[in-house]
């Protein structure tokens, strides 16, 4: 696909935007309404220590959503808190072309907005607002957002990971155009296209092999000789002829004209000499960061931050569950996601009948 296709294509994305901010608004509305309900504590908002909700779900992307729209039918009005940008990652994302069900593809935000709609249709309350700190050392749990507490017997956490970004001069302009995370949702808009490929690792090696069934070529850039990837992973993208491999290089900068990404100055880090390189969409895969800060080591994560799940989708801390990104290391799909979700809601419908109900 052309770069003017590609911006049309952002363009329609940016109109999505447009009619989700607004349906935020009124949202914001309705939930500023409910607010009023709730009593004012010394310096402090405290929601009714009677209104303990069932299951408080945190983060608002297919995991959450699903996790909402399966507690809300199982009636026990289910209260998320979807963050300040609401949605996840699938935000940032273009078309969704491999969610079963739409034949000719979604955009990210639309699909997010369906979700949520669907969600609400049974009951699952939003607030548009983020989690500060939770508090799981004794039940109900306590749940705290800005400023105010909340209580509740059990915790969904879905807040999903964030690729992390290389930051590099002329990146943020590019974010969603020609400069991407995520080679699944958007390696298809570069075909017979030249493209890059920033990173050593898995998820590198895995995106730059599967860009080749699109791009003219592929050159994975990596900035030392050793790569973090899996032999497999390595050697498959290695011996692809599509792809070149760069090593000891970095980006210093992005290149960019009115149409979009035009290439890269790298940079040897030995030396600091420099080259440019044309390209025309970039892919960054260094890696991922769960969003689990505000759980403030309370709940057991690997040595990456991933939730570890215990017992199906329960969490070291009994009642806490997670799902989606935040606990997958592997598939990190919206489809993977949004069936965890669904487990994770029923796990915590049956935790609460042996537990609380
Ligand atoms: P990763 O293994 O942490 O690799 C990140 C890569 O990015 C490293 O090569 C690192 O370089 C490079 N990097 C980090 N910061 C950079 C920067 N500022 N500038 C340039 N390069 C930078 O991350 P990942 O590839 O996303 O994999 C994460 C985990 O998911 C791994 O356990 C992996 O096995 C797994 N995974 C599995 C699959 C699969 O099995 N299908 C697919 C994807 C991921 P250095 O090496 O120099 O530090």
């Amino acid at each position: 696909m052309a770069v003017s296709e590609l911006q049309c294509d952002m363009s329609c994305f940016a109109n999505i935007r447009v009619s989700f901010v607004q349906y935020l608004d009124r949202k914001f509305l309705r939930n500023e309404r409910d607010n009023v309900q709730v009593r004012r504590g010394v310096g402090r908002r405290v929601s009714q220590m009677s209104d303990v909700h069932n299951v408080i779900i945190i983060g608002s992307g297919p995991a959450g959503y699903t996790a909402g729209l399966y507690t809300a039918r199982a009636m026990l009005e289910p209260l998320m808190f979807a963050g300040y940008m609401s949605g996840g990652q699938l935000m940032l994302t273009s078309d969704i072309e491999n969610f079963p069900g739409y034949p000719e593809g979604i955009g990210g935000p639309e699909m997010m907005m369906q979700l949520r709609e669907q969600a609400e249709r049974f009951g699952l309350k939003v607030e548009d607002k983020n989690v500060e700190s939770v508090d799981t050392t004794s039940r109900p749990f306590k749940v705290t957002v800005e400023g105010e507490d909340f209580f509740a017997h059990s915790l969904i956490v879905c807040t999903g990971a964030e690729s992390i970004w290389l930051d590099a001069p002329g990146e943020a302009e590019q974010k969603g155009r020609g400069i991407s995370t995520c080679a699944t949702c958007d390696g298809a808009f570069f075909k017979e296209e030249e493209v890059l490929v920033i990173g050593g690792g898995d998820s590198a090696c895995e995106e730059a092999t599967f860009l080749t069934r699109f791009a003219s070529k592929v050159t994975l850039v990596h900035r030392r000789d050793v790569f973090r990837a899996s032999t497999i992973m390595y050697e498959r993208a290695a011996n692809h002829p599509k792809i070149e491999i760069k090593t000891f290089r970095q980006v210093k900068s992005w290149l960019s004209d009115e149409k979009g990404l035009t290439g890269a100055v790298l940079e040897d880090p030995r030396d600091g000499s420099t080259e440019e390189i044309a390209a025309t969409g970039a892919f960054i895969a260094i890696g991922h960061k769960p969003i689990t800060s505000f759980l403030g080591g309370q709940v057991e994560t690997d040595e990456n931050g991933y939730i570890i799940h215990k017992h199906h989708t329960m969490t070291s801390v009994d009642g806490v569950f997670a799902a989606g990104d935040v606990v997958d290391t592997r598939y990190k799909q919206a489809i993977t996601a949004a069936g965890m979700g669904c487990q994770a809601a029923i796990d915590a419908e049956k935790w609460l009948e042996e537990n609380v109900h």
